[in-house]
This record gives C-alpha cells, sequence and structure tokens, in this order.
C-alpha cells in the first residue's frame, strides 16, 4: 500500500453503489479476525473478512502458540495445579501494570474456562504436561508452562498457578492455532477475501448518533458523529468498497512496522527489528484516529530480550555498572522492558560452567559465552566494567545465594546458587537465533507495540470525548488490550481471541 493513499474516511455520499454488502466486516486475518469472524456469524450475521495478504494467519501464524488461560483449566487440574479467576486476575494486574486495564483484565479473567472450553471445541490442542522450566518455547510439546507466576512481586499478591497454556506442536504453535481457526472459518459462511488490504473507514456523517459507554450522561447520545458504514480497500491495484450494515471490527495488528508511527509514539523502540509478520504497519490504528478514535498506551511494548532464559535464570544479568537491576526468575520480556527502557540493553548474562551446561543444548539456541576468565575481576576487564563493580556483584549474589537468599531482587531459592569460576558472560546485544521464527539477530531485542485503540471490553472503540464511534469495533494488537505496560507470553494470543470474539458478537448486534 502506498504510503500515499489517503487514509481520511470517505463520505458515504461520495460512493454511488457498493461493490460488496454484509452485516459484519472484519479487517485483518489474524488471531483476532478470526475469532470475530466466528462470533459474528455464530451470532447470525453475514459477515465478510478482508485480509491484505493472500492468506490468513498474521503474526498470530508465526508465534510460539502460548494462550494465557487460567481459573482451574483441565490442563492446570490435570497437572496438579489448583487455580482461580481470582488469583489470575491479581497476577495480570501485577504483570500487565502499572494501570492495567482492570476491566478487561477482569472480563478476561472471569470468561478465561469458556475461552478454553471454545478454543477446545474448535479443535485447539493442549498437552496436559507441564514444562517446568524458564524458556520462551518449551523444546518439547508440554502444553503448560510458568509465566512468571512464582516470580516477586507477582508470588506477594497472587497464589502461583502455571497459565501459559501452549497450543501442541513440534515447535511454535501459532501455525497449529491458526490452522484450527482458519478451517473453522473455512467450514462457516464466512466470506474471506484476500490480497485486499483496508485503506479507509465509510462514515455517514449527519443524523447519527453516537452512543455513550456511559448511560447517565443523556446529553452524549445525540451528539452528531460520524457512523461508521465500511471500507474502501485496494485489490490487486482496484479500489472495491464494502457496506457494513452492523459494524466493521478492525483486527489488523499493531504498529511495530511502522518507522514514522514507532518514532512518533514509541521512541525507545526505534531503530529495533519488529517481532511480527511484517506487516504491522498501524494502518487500521490510523484508519480509526480518522474518525475521532482514542489511542492508549502507545508507547508500550513486548521486548524480546535475545537471551536464553534458562541460562539468566541459573546466573544472573547485570548492566554495563556491572549491577542488578531485576530478578532472574521473572518473566524475560519483564527482564527485556528493564533491560531496555532503562538500561539500553547494555547487559551481560554472567553463569559459570554449571549453569551453562545445565541448559540442555537444544534450548541454548546457539548461543555461546562471548567472554570467559577466570576470575570476575578478569571478566570485567575484559568485558570493560568499572573496577570492582562485577567482582562486588558477584561477592553480594554468592554470600546470599549460599543461605538460598536474594535481599536485592528476591530470586526464588529454586535458582540461587553461588556462581564458581571460571565464569562466562554473554553480551545481550549480539543476538541469538531461535531454531525457527523470531531471530533477534543483533540489537539485543525484538519488539512490537502494546497500544492502539483504545475500547470497551465489547469492542467498541472509544472517541475522544469518551463515547464510541458508531458501528466501529477492534481487537487484538490495534487496541490497548489488557496490558498497559507489562507483557506476559499469552497474552496476545488470548486478548486477541477473546476480546476478537466479544467484538464480533457486539459488532453482529448492532
Ligand atoms: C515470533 C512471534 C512469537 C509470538 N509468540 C506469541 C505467543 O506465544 N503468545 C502470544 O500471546 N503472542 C505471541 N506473539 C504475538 C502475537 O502473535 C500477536 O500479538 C498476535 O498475533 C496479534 O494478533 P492480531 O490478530 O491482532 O494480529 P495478527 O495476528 O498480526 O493479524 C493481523 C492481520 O491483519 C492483516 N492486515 C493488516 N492490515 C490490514 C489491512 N489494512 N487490510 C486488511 N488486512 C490487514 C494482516 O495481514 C494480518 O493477517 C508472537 C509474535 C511473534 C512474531
Amino acid at each position: 500500500m502506498s504510503e500515499k493513499t489517503p487514509v481520511s474516511a470517505l463520505d458515504v455520499a461520495e460512493i454511488d453503489s457498493f461493490d460488496h454488502e454484509t452485516d459484519v466486516l472484519v479487517v485483518g486475518f489474524g488471531c483476532a479476525g478470526a475469532a470475530a469472524a466466528l462470533e459474528a456469524h455464530a451470532a447470525g450475521a453475514r459477515t465478510t473478512v478482508l485480509e491484505r495478504q493472500s492468506g490468513g494467519g498474521g503474526s498470530a501464524a508465526m508465534s510460539g502458540g502460548e494462550i494465557y488461560l487460567g481459573g482451574g483449566t483441565p490442563i492446570q487440574t490435570a497437572c496438579g495445579f489448583a487455580d482461580t479467576a481470582e488469583e489470575m486476575e491479581k497476577f495480570l494486574l501485577s504483570a500487565l501494570g502499572p494501570d492495567a486495564d482492570a476491566e478487561k483484565v477482569g472480563l478476561y479473567c472471569r470468561g478465561s474456562l469458556e475461552h478454553y472450553r471454545w478454543l477446545t471445541g474448535l479443535g485447539v490442542p493442549f498437552k496436559p504436561s507441564l514444562w517446568d522450566t524458564p524458556t520462551w518455547v518449551p523444546p518439547t510439546d508440554d502444553g503448560l508452562m510458568w509465566m512468571g507466576e512464582f516470580a516477586h512481586p507477582h508470588c506477594d499478591v497472587a497464589v502461583p498457578a502455571p497459565r501459559g497454556h501452549r497450543v501442541t506442536a513440534d515447535g511454535f504453535g501459532g501455525r497449529v492455532l491458526m490452522s484450527v481457526l482458519g478451517d473453522a472459518v473455512a467450514a462457516s459462511d464466512v466470506a474471506v477475501h484476500t490480497d485486499t488490504g483496508a485503506t479507509r473507514l465509510i462514515v455517514e456523517r449527519h443524523n447519527t448518533a453516537r452512543h455513550s459507554t456511559d448511560r447517565s450522561s443523556s446529553d452524549r447520545g445525540s451528539a452528531d458523529g460520524p457512523r461508521v458504514v465500511g471500507v474502501v480497500a485496494r485489490h490487486f491495484g482496484e479500489t472495491v468498497t464494502y457496506r457494513a450494515r452492523h459494524g466493521v471490527v478492525l483486527t489488523t495488528g499493531g504498529f511495530a512496522d511502522n518507522a514514522d508511527m514507532v518514532a512518533q509514539h514509541a521512541p525507545q523502540l526505534v531503530g529495533l527489528p519488529a517481532n511480527s509478520d511484517g506487516g504491522d504497519d498501524g494502518r487500521g490504528i490510523v484508519m480509526a484516529q480518522a474518525v475521532g478514535a482514542a489511542v492508549r498506551h502507545m508507547s508500550a511494548g513486548q521486548v524480546g530480550i535475545a537471551l536464553v532464559p534458562g541460562m539468566m535464570v541459573r546466573g544472573m544479568i547485570v548492566n554495563d555498572q556491572g549491577q542488578r537491576f531485576v530478578n532472574e526468575d521473572t518473566y524475560p520480556g519483564l527482564v527485556g522492558q528493564a533491560a531496555l527502557f532503562h538500561h539500553g540493553l547494555k547487559v551481560w548474562v554472567i553463569l559459570d560452567q554449571q549453569a551453562y551446561e545445565e541448559v540442555p543444548e537444544d534450548q541454548r539456541w546457539g548461543v555461546v559465552p562471548h567472554f570467559v576468565a577466570e576470575t570476575a575481576d578478569e571478566l570485567e576487564r575484559e568485558i570493560g566494567m568499572p573496577d570492582g563493580a562485577l567482582r562486588t556483584t558477584i561477592g553480594e549474589y554468592n554470600r546470599h545465594a549460599a543461605r538460598g537468599e536474594d535481599p536485592y531482587f528476591h530470586k526464588t531459592a529454586r535458582w540461587l546458587r553461588p556462581l564458581n569460576p571460571p565464569l562466562a558472560a554473554i553480551d545481550v546485544r549480539r543476538g541469538i537465533t531461535p531454531p525457527e521464527h523470531g531471530d533477534a539477530g543483533g540489537g539485543g531485542a525484538e519488539v512490537f507495540t502494546l497500544g492502539g485503540l483504545h475500547t470497551t471490553g465489547d469492542g467498541a472503540v472509544l472517541d475522544l470525548d469518551g463515547g464510541t464511534v458508531a458501528g466501529l469495533y477492534a481487537a487484538g494488537r490495534a487496541t490497548s488490550g489488557l496490558h498497559s505496560w507489562g507483557y506476559i507470553s499469552g497474552t496476545s494470543l488470548g486478548d486477541g481471541t477473546f476480546f476478537g470474539r466479544r467484538a464480533g458478537r457486539a459488532a453482529a448486534g448492532r
């Protein structure tokens, strides 16, 4: 799509006749779009999906297939863990904050068991076995994993239970998830128009009502805002128009691939490779902004730091002053955010031979130490840290670890052990190469954006006055979902499918 393609909304009065008509028009066929389309269709709406690529999938099909679910799923129970929606909610509010969307987190946790049943009812497979050590993606087909629930400070506010439900796959499970969702869409009457990229919304500007989310403020309902009634799209160089009688649902993904938008909204992510399918250009977000939509948390980003979690948790991570700055057993994305936002990714994983060798070779992702030394003094000289900095940190760490304690950052006793020479350091900025997608390359991290359209729990897009933009819904990474700044793996596929379903149902009901 040309960058010069206009994004401002087209007035319906300028259209003689629409090329296509439907009840609900879903834009984007990733996980959120598939879920929205299935539920809009199930609610009785004629539904059409537009997808810019030649097939559905989006970033969801490249993903690890980890979905954050809990509240006592059959997988948790089979693995011997009790869980409740309340504990899940407390954890997510702690891990996704500060200022995670409390309403959405509450809906998500209370609806998690039903959502698990919906996914498995469609045929999404989860194996009832636990992968018990920190990793990005288990090398086995285990279906349950920890996402930092045991780590400080979250374990102080919520009873820990593993909630990372990993779609059964040989490797990354996202393609299995999208194949199941895609098959369900194909088996329905949902029309899928591929190679069709939406460029702008079509609105009715007069005699329309804007619907307030605040039922007590009656003055808002009569406001004269635009009503979204369709979409302009490009299909092999031709312009095509779609009328959506009930609503348009934007599920177009985030904006990590749009350098201008990243520079404008999330400057701390500038210059880092995007963790995406390459199509996160933010088009859906700006199309909605052009009709007055509000956005939230646009500066927030997931930071897939280029390290092997199993090595970090057995050793320590330090900045260029040789100082620790986080507990190494927390979800590695939270380590990545701390490393990028506060230390410019100038960070090193420090470990000893035992820690390195305890990580099985198939989980090392080819990472070998960049510096090896007989003493901490020698190691800090090789790295270029201030004299005594790393020696002091290792001395303090070892002194407390010998007693199974970490008074600085509260790493759990399971991972505490004095580090013994020879010592090694891994420079995170040199990158890692996962066996499948997600090659972080150099630079130390891959990122995607967490901010986006401000929506209600039913996916209605909010405007700057807090009313809803009539006829417009959104879900997935095009929205600011559960998160504010924090991130836990599984909350993107989870958030996208859960709120995609709600948006599809709400759009169908209008
Ligand atoms: C390597 C990798 C691993 C990941 N692992 C996990 C994981 O294990 N768990 C997890 O929760 N998250 C994971 N994620 C993140 C997750 O995949 C995404 O956040 C999620 O897929 C977002 O879902 P979505 O439906 O909003 O967007 P997408 O899945 O990206 O789908 C958006 C779709 O919209 C289409 N589109 C965009 N613009 C237009 C337009 N203008 N017109 C028509 N179509 C358009 C795109 O082509 C795309 O198909 C991972 C991501 C990557 C890249």
